[in-house]
């Protein structure tokens, strides 16, 4: 086991734990992740121990008896020092419910939070996957003369919602526009206790009183009759008032189960703005601007190769690189595209079967062809260059499990249609020529002996 106590500088307990909260992430359900895991932070950290604050006493004791041994497991890989941790109840400082500065109301359950500093416009990355969202969310503060309301934001999780409906909470701050902040559950929460404590009147004007109105994982309310009746109500009122309605929400209206056709329909007089998974050019942005606003020195060729492996959620490409990072400090070693494979390994089933490399296909093919890396990369038709190409073309998707889009990308900018074309030329050609075979035999050898 290696000894961290040489090393001074040690991750900051919080940030550590976000790169286990990557880490357990992958490996948990998202329902358990989200129960359990999700709202903790990492608070103390002293070597040998790391202690996580938890919202209740119950979530400390599932986590102490449950999931203890598969978090030592996620921790030691990352800081192999810690021997011990520990679940204590705290309040957990999350991003959370937000009201705008001046309200001061009968309602103190959910007041007080600020917008996360994090989340703002400046430091969203706009792509083709999240334009329309994005500028649609900019003009629900800038633009008076929207037409559109509500405006649903919706996507799979991990892609920028929240994100989004931060940066208007902050817009709003800033231009001192009254807003409030609330998630689906913290209305239910607050409907629920206002109904049992006969406060509903008071519950009624906090909600229809503000100008924006901002509330994050709608499909909460899924299935949950009388605060679907609550949210209705208080979505007409604003909306007649017209009052600013921005909603996120995991699924597109059409495919909402258990939420009845009214809202529904209340929910198609605006405008519906959907997300989806970013392409490599934006993964690979993200990752630079969030590395440079962290100061964080990492090449960009380990960027790359993250961002090449970590498709989908936003949160996991955030959450690969903070643990490149932490594992980085942890054994004071450079972040380079070695350490990035070998912190990345165990996580990302895509790179396991993957440590076979560009660099490696390429080297090993021009050694058995006999031809050098600009011919593969050229454009020149001549035969054996372009064998060479199809079967790199073949090997980077087989081998190393590479999409074709990087696949065009790394090889001389060729299109989508060209790599497939390349692809499928070799797999129809090891049906009959035996040459070919014996080639891709060969590489393939040589490829295991890197
Ligand atoms: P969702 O609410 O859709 O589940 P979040 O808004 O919580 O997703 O985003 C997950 C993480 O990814 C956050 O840390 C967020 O800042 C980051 N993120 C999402 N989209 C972008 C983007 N376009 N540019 C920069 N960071 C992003
Ligand atoms: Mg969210």
């Amino acid at each position: 086991m290696k000894d961290t106590s040489q090393h001074p500088t040690l991750p900051p307990p919080d940030e550590l734990w976000k790169a286990i909260q990557g880490q357990l992430q992958v490996k948990l359900t998202r329902s358990i992740y989200e129960t359990w895991i999700k709202n903790t932070v990492g608070s103390k950290f002293d070597r040998q121990s790391l202690v996580v604050q938890v919202p209740t006493s119950f979530t400390a004791e599932w986590l102490g008896t449950r999931l203890r041994p598969l978090i030592l497991q996620a921790i030691k890989t990352i800081a192999p020092s810690v021997i011990d941790v520990s679940f204590q109840v705290g309040q957990v400082r999350h991003i959370s419910t937000i009201t705008g500065p001046n309200k001061t109301g009968p309602m103190p359950l959910f007041r007080q939070h600020l917008p996360n500093p994090r989340y703002d416009f400046e430091s969203f990355v706009v792509g083709e996957s999240n334009r329309l969202a994005y500028s649609s969310a900019r003009n629900v503060v800038t633009n008076k003369e929207t037409t559109f309301n509500p405006l649903l934001i919706c996507s799979g999780p991990g892609l920028g919602k929240t994100h989004l409906l931060q940066a208007i909470a902050k817009s709003c701050s800033d231009l001192k526009v009254d807003y409030l902040y609330v998630t689906a559950e913290q209305f239910t929460n607050e409907f629920i206790s206002a109904i049992k404590t006969k406060t509903t009147s008071a519950f009624r004007e906090k909600y229809r009183n503000v100008d924006v109105f901002l509330i994050d994982d709608i499909q909460f309310i899924a299935g949950k009759e009388k605060t679907r009746e609550g949210f209705f109500h208080t979505f007409n009122e604003l909306h007649t008032g017209d009052k600013k309605i921005v909603i996120a929400s995991d699924t597109i209206p059409n495919r909402m189960h258990g939420i009845d056709d009214r809202l529904r329909s209340r929910f198609s007089w605006g405008l519906v703005a959907n997300i989806t998974p970013p392409d490599f050019d934006t993964r690979l942005a993200i990752l630079k601007r969030r590395a440079k606003k962290q100061h964080w020195t990492i090449g960009s060729d380990a960027l790359t190769v993250i961002a090449d492996q970590v498709e989908g959620s936003i949160r996991d490409l955030e959450g690969a690189l903070n643990r490149v990072i932490s594992t980085s400090r942890a054994l004071e070693l450079p972040p380079d595209m070695k350490l990035v494979i070998e912190s990345l390994e165990s996580l990302m089933p895509k790179l396991s079967a993957s440590v076979i490399t560009k660099e490696a296909i390429f080297r090993c093919v021009c050694n058995s062809l006999n031809v050098a890396e600009k011919d593969i990369l050229g454009g020149s038709r001549q035969r054996e260059f372009v064998r060479a190409r199809h079967l790199s073309m073949y090997l980077l998707k087989n081998d190393a499990g590479m999409p074709v889009t990087n696949i065009g990308r790394i090889m001389g900018d060729r299109n989508h249609s060209t790599v497939l074309h390349g692809i499928k030329n070799v797999s129809q050609g090891l049906t009959h020529d035996i040459s070919l075979q014996n080639d891709l035999n060969q590489i393939r050898k040589n490829l295991t002996h890197v």
